[in-house]
């Protein structure tokens, strides 16, 4: 059951419980003022009222109306609850005043679930089909039920209902606000999620997100053994673009060159902006010799581009290395940047890759896995 099923049926089983406790006032009423009582009409009555309702709510409660624009059918609900007051009025007109006074008690459940022009006409129908009633026995018993008299009752009624039209417009406006400014907030609650994991410049990731991808990667390669490899990408001599061309110029570049990383690397990986001119690519279930492939092939692209609009040949260093078995980030990514220091330091325009001095090889690293497993187990087991 969906959490919306659980409300609609928390509302719809405190109404049933109020439903059921007019009806059976209804018929206690029935007994003590009818000087001639007829019980098997109004039993007749309540009976199919609650067949239709219980078959209702299983409706409701099944799921089966929840395409429907309200899936608690409350404009349906009220209105068969209505239909049985006005129609138990025929066959017990002792009740009238316990009939006016629930009508009047059951029309504020919709406030809160009806539009306006549901709640009209939910108003409209109740004072119809109650002045059809008292037509009917006024037909029968004109004496004992005044023309002039039940106008003024069903007028007396309209009236009162419309008053809660109104308060019932009112609800429905703030609710519409409320609606609103929840949107809103959600929108705004988005946008600031994703501005605290973006780079404004570069529109990628930033540092805290790539942070965060590279732990629970991490986690990932320490409970599955999955490999991953972290690349370190430094655009090389970028002062001098800032310092010939200027500043705009550079952010062009970095924007440009953003766009580019980001267009050749899988959706699973990811890319982002370290910092300054620095890029970071997490290259998700890729060894060491798969990551230098990817890498030669971006760094080929690089310099098949022109940059800026001053058409700027451009060349990046990298420093790539994969992920050892139990590491901290810390040390993957000083690795990965210690790499690229040595690229720097080669000459530039190159890719220098790395494994950790000490490497488990695959066999080594099923091994350590399955230890760690057996020691979760152990300690899931004595706790
Ligand atoms: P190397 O080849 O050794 O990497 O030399 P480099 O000139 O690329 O490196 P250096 O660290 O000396 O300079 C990096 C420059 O990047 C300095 C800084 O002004 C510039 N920079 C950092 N962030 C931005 C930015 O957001 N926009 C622009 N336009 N420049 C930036
Ligand atoms: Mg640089
Ligand atoms: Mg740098």
């Amino acid at each position: 059951m969906t959490s919306l099923q659980r409300d609609i049926l928390r509302r719809h089983g405190l109404a049933s419980i109020c439903a059921l406790l007019f009806n059976l006032l209804f018929i206690l009423s029935y007994h003590w003022q009818s000087p001639d009582p007829r019980p098997d009409a109004l039993y007749g009555m309540s009976l199919l009222y609650w067949l239709v309702q219980l078959g209702m709510l299983f409706w409701v409660v099944d799921g089966r109306s929840r395409h429907y624009r309200d899936p608690s059918m409350s404009l349906t609900f009220l209105a068969w609850g209505i239909t049985f007051i006005s129609a138990s009025l025929a066959v017990a007109p002792e009740n009238r005043t316990l009939v006016l006074m629930t009508y009047l008690t059951i029309m504020p459940y919709g406030i809160f679930r009806l539009t306006w022009k549901g709640f009209v006409l939910l108003a409209l129908y109740t004072v119809l089909t109650y002045s059809m009633v008292m037509l009917l026995l006024h037909w029968q018993q004109p004496e004992v039920w005044l023309r002039s008299k039940e106008l003024l009752v069903a007028l007396t009624l309209l009236l009162s209902l419309l008053t809660y039209a109104v308060l019932g417009r009112e609800v429905a406006v703030l609710r519409a606000a409320y609606r609103r400014k929840n949107q809103e907030l959600r929108r705004a609650m988005q946008r600031i999620e994703e501005l605290a994991v973006t780079d404004e410049l570069t529109s990628l990731y930033n540092r805290r997100y790539l942070l965060q991808m590279l732990e629970q990667q991490q986690a990932l390669a320490n409970r599955e053994g999955l490999p991953f490899a972290l690349a370190f990408i430094d655009i090389d001599h970028f002062k001098p673009i800032n310092d010939q061309y200027g500043h705009s110029a550079g952010d062009q570049v970095l924007a440009e060159l953003a766009k580019l990383l980001q267009q050749s690397v899988r959706q699973v990986d990811v890319v982002a902006r370290y910092g300054g001119e620095e890029f970071v690519l997490l290259l998700n279930g890729q060894t060491l010799e798969a990551a230098k492939h990817s890498l030669q092939r971006i760094c080929q692209q690089v310099r098949n581009q022109r940059f800026s609009a001053w058409n700027l040949p451009l060349t990046v260093s990298v420093g790539v290395t994969e992920y050892c078995y139990g590491e901290d980030s810390d040390s993957v990514l000083n690795r990965a940047d210690m790499l690229l220091y040595e690229a720097k330091g080669n000459g530039r325009n190159r890719i220098v890759a790395g494994l950790a001095p000490v490497q488990l090889t695959l066999d080594e690293q099923s091994e350590a896995l399955a230890c760690s497993a057996e020691a979760a187990g152990a300690a899931g087991q004595s706790s």
